[in-house]
């Protein structure tokens, strides 16, 4: 079913200004509720496979859209609880680093269109310690590049939810269950603590040169001197190979899947990072784990 075949899922009932769906109202007229795109009346219709409302005099184009955002700030300003995605940290040579979310995120208070800068976000959640997060509420448009750089400017971890695979007979029970619960419709759109992480790590991180020589057998081999796990040794001196050790090596950091000019690596730090809890991940792990707060 296309998006301009969907009806419309909520509407705002005039005698209280709340969001509901027809499970709540009388059929007909007697719904007592607006448009909340056009604010022109609706009548409610409980047919047997879907119930909705439809406008009672002309349509208009936005009314799903509007309700379903509608809906979906009224349910997380007043539940103050999101599941967030899970974090994936990308730092080393194992690909990712990857840290499970179970728990819905409980903020303090969350704000409707709050203006930040020049831009508003659908949702501002403020943390009991007074970091922000931006939910932005995705129908039928996404989040744009120009809006993006802008979050990023701001430094606000910003998750976006998709909603779109979801709108068929959506109820409101339905859409608080994919807002509170669910972890399949979101996603990261920027998180401010993982580039704080990566950038803390590659401050930390010593570069060492990749220096090309020609072996007995005329070979090019790629040599990293001084290499701190001391993977190869030639007469006194320790090296690795950039392409069969560095590659694969947990210390490199942010490694291309080619052999690069220079390795970025926290082989220096294995000592302190084996009197770790986590001893194959760098410390700043452990702190993610300790509190739900960090992950912003
Ligand atoms: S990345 Fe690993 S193998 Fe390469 S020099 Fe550093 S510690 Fe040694
Ligand atoms: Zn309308």
């Amino acid at each position: 079913m296309s998006i301009a075949d969907l009806k419309i899922p909520f509407g705002l009932r005039t005698t209280d200004g709340r969001v509901v769906d027809v499970s709540q109202v009388e059929r007909g007229k007697a719904c007592e509720c607006i448009c909340p795109n056009c604010k022109e009346k609706l009548v409610a219709k409980k047919a047997v496979r879907t119930h909705h409302f439809a406008h009672f005099g002309s349509h208009c184009s936005g009314a799903l859209e509007s309700s379903v955002h509608r809906a979906a700030k009224q349910i997380l300003s007043e539940g103050k609880r999101i599941r967030l995605p899970d974090v994936w940290l990308e730092f080393n040579s194992f690909g990712f680093v990857y840290y499970p979310v179970t728990e819905p995120f409980e903020f303090a208070r969350i704000e409707v269109e709050e203006t930040h800068g020049d831009i508003r976000p659908d949702l501002t959640c403020y943390t009991a310690g007074g970091r922000r997060l931006f939910v932005e509420i995705v129908v039928t448009h996404d989040v744009s590049e120009e809006k993006l750089a802008k979050i990023e400017k701001l430094g606000v971890s910003t998750i976006s939810i998709h909603l779109s695979p979801f709108l068929e007979n959506l109820s409101l029970e339905r859409l608080k269950e994919l807002l509170i619960i669910d972890e399949k419709p979101k996603l990261w759109l920027y998180n401010d603590r993982e580039k704080q992480l990566a950038e803390r790590l590659r401050k930390t991180a010593q570069f060492r040169a990749v220096i090309w020589r020609v072996s007995r057998l005329g070979h090019k081999i790629p040599h990293v001197d001084g290499c701190p796990l001391r993977k190869r040794q030639f007469k006194s001196t320790f090296f690795a190979n950039a392409s069969l050790d560095c590659r694969y090596c947990k210390y490199q950091v942010n490694p291309k899947n080619r052999v690069p000019r220079k390795i970025t690596c926290l082989g220096h730090l294995e000592d302190e990072l084996k009197k770790q809890r986590n001893q194959d991940l760098v410390p700043e792990i452990g702190l993610l784990g300790a509190d739900q707060q960090t992950l912003l």
